[in-house]
């Protein structure tokens, strides 16, 4: 092994995102090093690097969702083996505290999180807690499982845990971008009916083809479809990928009573909520961050068996990540962006 790696390292805010060179790090005790063979590209990172969501001490390397191989374990690490296949749970939790007893480690009040507080898989190489390990089948490539701990398990969380979605609900998705995409296959695959909103023809088209009847809300008005989906009752579940104020009143407005609205993106920092309809119709707004390691272990399951397939945009080597972000705030592609190692 070298003694210097690739990394992408954000070291103050502002400029672009490029690979530098930093030591290979060192697996601390309960830690794994993981060579990293694909990595995903979120536009959280761009975030990052804008400061719009601050990291906290600089440099970091930044990289939340990855995928590789097993290279090295730290003191006290035993369930693992050099050239296992995995990919890793984002948060590394407490494990102490009363949300990570009670198996919500999304709310861990002490978390760290892998390319936030601690450096990510934008590299080479990384060190992270055996804890957060999964480990890939051989059928899911490291490309697909690259995109798995964020774009998908979030979705899945979302959908599974805080909107209770199951076989015969009616369910909208707002957004179909890399979240949105995969939320169609998840809720499909629980058995639910989806509509899905974009107002880019070739979103709509991608969702229809995973199974949603689509709308283009440019030209189509997003009550009448909803009316027609569901013959005048409303939706069970609407899950917002957009977050802003008109996203967030169109969704309560078209929600059957009782329903529960999801709230997974937040582009706007306030959003106005009309007080009377959520009284006269106990309507629920439930926020969702994140996964835990439990749902990427079911959403690793679920691509192996083939329910979900992660959709895949573009591929970009680690070195070209100024081209990708670029790519990707063009907004002109369907799917996640990876970053490819050699
Ligand atoms: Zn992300
Ligand atoms: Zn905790």
């Amino acid at each position: 092994m070298h003694d210097t790696m690739r990394a992408v390292v954000i070291a103050e805010y502002g400029g672009s995102l490029q690979a530098t060179r930093r030591p290979v790090p060192r697996p601390g005790p309960g830690e794994v090093l993981v060579r990293v063979r694909a990595s995903g590209l979120c536009s959280t990172d761009l975030h990052l690097l804008s400061g719009r969501q601050p990291l906290g001490d600089l440099p970091r390397i930044v990289g939340h969702e990855l995928a590789g191989d097993v290279v090295e374990l730290g003191e006290g690490v035993a369930h693992w083996r050099p050239g296992d296949r995995v990919t890793a749970a984002i948060d590394v939790t407490c494990g102490r505290c009363r949300h990570c007893l009670a198996g919500d480690t999304q709310l861990c009040r002490s978390m760290q999180r892998i390319g936030f507080e601690r450096d990510g898989g934008h590299a080479d190489y990384v060190a992270v807690p055996a804890a957060n390990l999964v480990a890939l089948p051989a059928e899911i490539s490291y490309e697909a499982a690259a995109i798995l701990p964020d774009a998908v398990a979030c979705m899945y969380h979302s959908l599974i845990h805080q909107g209770g979605v199951g076989i015969g609900q009616r369910i909208l998705i707002l957004g179909v971008g890399g979240l949105g995409i995969h939320g169609v296959q998840i809720a499909r695959s629980a058995g639910a009916e989806v509509l899905a909103t974009s107002r880019q023809p070739q979103r709509v088209a991608l969702a229809e083809q995973y199974g949603a009847v689509g709308v283009n809300t440019a030209h189509e008005s997003l009550e009448a479809a909803v009316q027609r989906f569901t013959d005048g009752e409303g939706v069970d579940v609407v899950v917002d990928n957009v977050g802003n104020r008109a996203s967030v009143l169109q969704g309560l407005k078209v929600l059957r009573p009782g329903g529960k609205f999801l709230v997974v993106a937040y582009l706007d920092e306030t959003f106005e909520i009309p007080s009377l309809p959520l009284f006269k119709t106990e309507l629920e707004i439930i926020g969702c961050r994140g996964s835990t390691r439990q749902d990427l272990i079911d959403v690793v399951r679920l691509v192996r068996i083939g329910q979900v397939t992660p959709v895949l945009g573009a591929s970009y080597a680690l070195d070209r990540i100024g081209e990708a972000a670029a790519r990707l705030e063009s907004g002109d592609l369907v799917g996640r962006i990876w970053l490819t190692r050699d």
